[in-house]
């Protein structure tokens, strides 16, 4: 369902009661397609637990083939970027892990988000390496709803079980410069490249500030035919939050447009604790930059490119709903490798109009009407 972008179960089942897509499905695959209410019965069974340990050695096996390899920074580390999105709301509670907002009319929605880690490239990757649901416990004996915060320390113990010794360079937004977050940091042995909003660690953002004059700068030129880009890179060491010290860095960057559109100026500020050079703070801000990722190629890719992310696969179990999750994350691993295969590009390339989208909607039409000659048995199909 999630491979062939089918949006929902109604529509995975809608092919499935094709013969002649069964029997192409059949041909390629080797393999049966279940019915998607048997498939729900067994997701609403199946612990969570057992598709995110079959997720994460996927992601171990393309770690070990090194298709991330050329893409670490300082050549070594793997970016992880950390986000959190929401995935379903609801009028009326779903299940007792639902977390709840109540608005100022007394009107209470239900909803569950998810807080991820994802391995990100400078090619546009975003694959998912853990995630961690933000819940409620059963019952209603708690004092305080679970956050992203708390469900950071979770995330982060999971993958550490599941990648003891990966090298990572965690890459998360203006909600994670905190001395929990900088202290799992440390002692993981994991590197960080932290947003730093105003109003972010106040003395620690002090002190940069009155030390801004004194900081080392490089400066990079970039033209096109339309722009001209200034990056103006500037960094302080040393400079001490809690019991430790971290680098500062600032990135100015300036657009000028050559058909005399108004110049565009964006300005990015990071907290790490890799110490910065002239050699390395152009990597450091730019690998901080490519967080947006987990946002773009990740969160919005899965809600709006055909794996409808926010819809609700299943209305009445919890442990459902994460199984589907995590279907869903293994499937667009899977697609965004083929989407990059050798074949698809080749098919992509041949005319500038083709899209993945149409590739995929010509997917689906060929295992839906293509007449083989040959005939196949195809096993018994209940249901
Ligand atoms: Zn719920």
């Amino acid at each position: 369902m999630f491979i062939f972008k089918e949006t929902s179960r109604n529509a995975y089942n809608n092919d499935r009661s094709e013969a002649c897509f069964r029997k192409n499905f059949y041909r390629h695959f080797k393999f049966n397609l279940p019915h998607a209410d048997a498939v729900d019965d067994v997701l609403r069974d199946l612990s969570p637990e057992q598709l995110e340990t079959l997720k994460a050695h996927l992601v171990s096996s393309l770690i070990e083939q090194k298709l991330f390899r050329k893409y670490r920074f300082l050549g070594q580390y793997h970016l992880i970027a950390v986000d959190a999105t929401g995935i379903a709301t609801f009028e009326q509670r779903h299940c007792e892990q639902c977390l709840t907002k109540t608005s100022k009319n007394g009107t209470t929605t239900y909803f569950h988000y998810v807080l991820e880690a994802k391995l990100i490239t400078s090619s546009g990757l975003a694959v998912s390496l853990a995630s961690e649901f933000v819940e409620n416990p059963a019952g209603d004996d708690f004092q305080k709803q679970d956050c992203e915060q708390k469900a950071f320390v979770r995330l982060s113990a999971k993958i550490k079980k599941y990648f003891p010794r990966l090298l990572i360079c965690i890459l998360a937004d203006g909600l994670y410069p905190n001395n929990t977050v900088f202290d799992i940091c440390d002692k993981n042995g994991w590197i960080f490249i932290i947003t730093l909003k105003e109003g972010n660690l106040k003395t620690f953002n002090q002190e940069a500030e009155l030390l801004k004059a004194t900081a080392r700068k490089r400066t990079v030129y970039r033209a096109n035919k339309t722009s001209r880009k200034t990056l103006e890179y500037a960094y302080l060491n040393n400079i001490e939050y809690g019991k430790r010290c971290y680098s500062w860095v600032e990135c100015e960057e300036t657009i000028v447009y050559v058909d005399g559109t108004s110049p565009s100026v964006q300005r990015f500020v990071y907290i790490t604790n890799i110490p910065q050079t002239n050699e390395n703070v152009m990597g450091t801000a730019d690998s901080g930059r490519l967080r947006w990722k987990i946002e773009n190629e990740g969160f919005n890719a899965q809600k709006n490119l055909g794996y409808e992310l926010e819809h609700k696969f299943s209305r009445v179990s919890y442990p459902a709903m994460q199984n589907y999750y995590q279907l869903l994350q293994i499937a667009h691993m899977i697609n965004q490798l083929v989407e990059r295969s050798k074949q698809v590009v080749d098919i992509l390339m041949e005319h500038s109009k083709q899209t993945i989208v149409d590739l995929w909607k010509k997917l689906i039409a060929y295992l839906t009407m293509f007449q083989c000659e040959e005939s196949i048995p195809i096993p018994y199909q209940p249901g």
